[in-house]
């Protein structure tokens, strides 16, 4: 049972991309109320089920709280975009790093289409910015967005920093016919910024 329809969403992606293996560890962005949480534990073997499969780790992060769930951690009332919640992330995780940066964030939606799509956009922004402090060389970034003028930025500087991007629709999402996902794949070894 999962906490959330939002869950067949990332079961439709993972099943026909593989992004999560067992052994993996998974920052999930916008976690609540947790189905996509439910999704990584079992899909990373976070609980050890499969005592044959490496065991893996799931740290979901929102700005509201999440009932706890077995095999992720969960670090509530947290902003992403909050310098502080990046210190807090890494030393939650087991390496400082994770192989997935999972986010099904979503601003509180004002109506207003192209505010909306702004803002969700410049939360993925800022997630990019944050896969070059946590994210592994190779990893991958999975995103929601909401389709409008600016997704073209977000792609680009996607396809700056990962040698592979795709743009999926979810039959699970058609419904709301913005919603759409970048998979960005194969995170690129950072060299020193440029001064
Ligand atoms: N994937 C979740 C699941 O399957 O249970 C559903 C996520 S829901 C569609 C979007 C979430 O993004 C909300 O819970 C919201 O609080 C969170 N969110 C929005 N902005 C955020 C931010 N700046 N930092 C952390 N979480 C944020």
């Amino acid at each position: 049972n999962y906490r959330c329809r939002s869950a067949f969403k990332l079961l439709e992606i993972d099943d026909k991309f593989h992004i999560l293996r067992p052994g993996l560890s998974v920052l999930d962005c916008g976690a609540a109320p947790g189905a996509w949480s439910q999704v990584a534990v079992e899909r990373v073997n976070a609980l050890g089920t499969d005592p044959s499969a490496p065991t893996g780790f799931v740290l979901g992060v929102d700005l509201m709280r999440i009932s706890p769930l077995e095999g992720a951690v969960f670090l509530p009332e947290a902003d992403i975009t909050d310098p502080n919640t990046l210190r807090a992330i890494q030393s939650l995780l087991p390496a400082g790093k994770v192989d997935a940066i999972l986010s099904d964030m979503a601003p509180n939606a004002t109506g207003i289409k192209d505010l909306d799509h702004q803002k969700l956009i410049s939360l993925c922004l800022g997630l990019v910015n944050l896969a070059q402090n946590i994210l592994k060389p190779k990893g991958t970034l999975l995103c929601k967005f909401w389709d409008g003028h600016e997704s073209r930025v977000l792609q680009n500087r996607l396809k700056e920093q990962f040698r592979e991007v795709r743009t999926l629709k979810p039959q699970a999402s058609r419904k709301d016919s913005s919603e759409s996902y970048f998979l960005a794949r194969l995170y690129r070894e950072m060299k020193a910024e440029k001064c």
